[in-house]
């Protein structure tokens, strides 16, 4: 057997070298007293100090967006010096950046190994539109769950994010997108938050959140402290598959808004769609939206519906709908599908899926329909599949490669 292996490649430079564990732990991503405690136990910053240099740190790191200690010109070189010699605020490398004609982006994002795992690659999108601008955040490399129409749903799940990478996805858009204020803001300044790029952000990417609850709540409760990235939590959206015993708490003790990829409204046939619901079904998922801490006409759900062609968008199952969530504050989201490859479903006509919004709107529901983004680049809904995948491939050459060599364990 001839085997070859191209040792340019970064995919198999990156697979060569690891696993290696990432040398300086990142302060992005800690509570401001995790903060000022990890400064005190490095013995870097006295104690009675901590309180005061987490709150600088804090406005340097969100405020500010700085990725590198010498730029954060209020603080002591001394300081600057000690505290890169202890941590990291480097972003994740950057793979690949693609545009979409309509102006949507996509980044491919590298987050170094954590412990003896290996690196991992997840996608994040940004998406432009009048007056505001959303990014789509992932929550997990790949997914546990498998949606029978979301790309995602078929890689496996190769890990949970981190509080620091869910963030990390957000500060290195925003870098990307030119949204921080520029080297010459003065230090504490505060930065209006109009005219921001990304103005929006949704847990919409990879991953169910829900099944990585707390790094996903420390990551939200920091992109919205008021002193930091100062996001409002009206502007954050979470969206579940619907994992019913979270969702409580979702509203208790993150606050963000709620959105339900919904799709069915029949258990039969959510069962086939999401099959989550076969573990949490339409009633209980019903009366948890009904409980959602926060719900008002304000502040309503959103129910997100894909639209499969002869599937789910007859006016039968419009009528089924609107009954499902009579007396539930919600939007519906009407998604229309965005094929893959090798997917069996369909998108429905767009008659189809406009005479299904106009029932729900005669029905008194707002009905967006969603219209879909960054198709030519496969960052539309339910298209992101990291290269995480081909990566393991190529972790698993690359190890042949060394056994070849002599180098390899076995
Ligand atoms: N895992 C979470 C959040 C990520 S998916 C969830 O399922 O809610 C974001 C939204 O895109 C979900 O509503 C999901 O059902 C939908 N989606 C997935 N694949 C899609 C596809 N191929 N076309 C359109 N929407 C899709
Ligand atoms: Fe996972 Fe959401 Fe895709 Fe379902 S739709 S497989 S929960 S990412």
């Amino acid at each position: 057997m001839s085997l070859s292996l191209d040792l340019t490649s970064p995919d198999a430079r990156a697979a060569l070298a690891c696993p290696v564990a990432a040398e300086k732990p990142p302060l992005i991503g800690l509570t401001r007293p995790e903060l000022a405690e990890a400064l005190v136990a490095a013995g870097i910053v006295p104690e009675k100090q901590a309180k005061m240099r987490a709150s600088q740190l804090w406005h340097w790191l969100y405020v500010r967006g700085v990725s590198d200690f010498s730029l954060m010109f209020n603080i002591s070189k001394d300081l600057r010096t000690a505290l890169d010699r202890h941590f990291s605020i480097a972003r994740p490398e950057v793979v690949e950046e693609q545009n979409s004609t309509d102006g949507t982006r996509k980044w491919l994002f590298r987050f170094p190994p954590r412990g003896a795992g290996r690196p991992v690659e997840i996608e994040t999108v940004y998406i432009p539109e009048e007056g505001r601008g959303t990014l789509c955040i992932s929550s997990q490399v790949g997914c546990t769950l498998t949606c029978s129409f979301c790309h995602t749903g078929t890689q496996k799940l190769v890990r949970n994010l981190t509080a620091e990478e869910i963030l990390a996805q957000l500060l290195s858009a925003r870098d990307r997108l030119g949204d921080f204020p520029d080297r010459d803001t003065p230090a504490g300044a505060i930065v209006p938050t109009e005219g921001r790029k990304v103005s929006n952000i949704v847990m919409m990417g990879m991953g169910e959140p829900l099944y990585n609850f707390e790094a996903v709540k420390k990551a939200l409760l920091i992109a919205s402290d008021g002193d930091g990235l100062a996001l409002s939590k009206r502007r954050i959206t979470l969206s579940t598959s619907g994992v019913v015993p979270e969702i409580y708490r979702t509203g208790e003790e993150i606050g963000v808004m709620l959105a339900i990829s919904l799709h069915a409204t029949n258990d039969d046939l959510r069962d086939l769609l999401v099959p989550i619901n076969k573990k949490f079904p339409l009633k209980d998922l019903i009366a948890a939206c009904r409980a959602y801490p926060g719900l008002s006409n304000a502040r309503r759900i959103t129910f997100e519906y894909v639209m499969l062609k002869d599937v789910n968008d007859s006016l039968d199952d419009a009528r089924a709908l609107v009954a499902l969530l009579k007396g539930i504050p919600a939007k519906i989201n009407l998604i229309p599908f965005n094929p893959w490859p090798g997917t069996n479903y369909q998108c429905s006509d767009w008659e189809t899926i406009e005479r299904f919004a106009d029932f729900i709107n005669n029905a008194g529901y707002a009905s967006p329909i969603r219209t879909p983004r960054g198709r030519d680049i496969l960052a539309a809904c339910g298209q992101l599949k990291s290269e995480s995948e081909r990566m393991r491939k190529v972790d698993r050459l690359a190890l042949e490669a060394m056994m070849i060599a002599g180098h390899g364990e076995a």
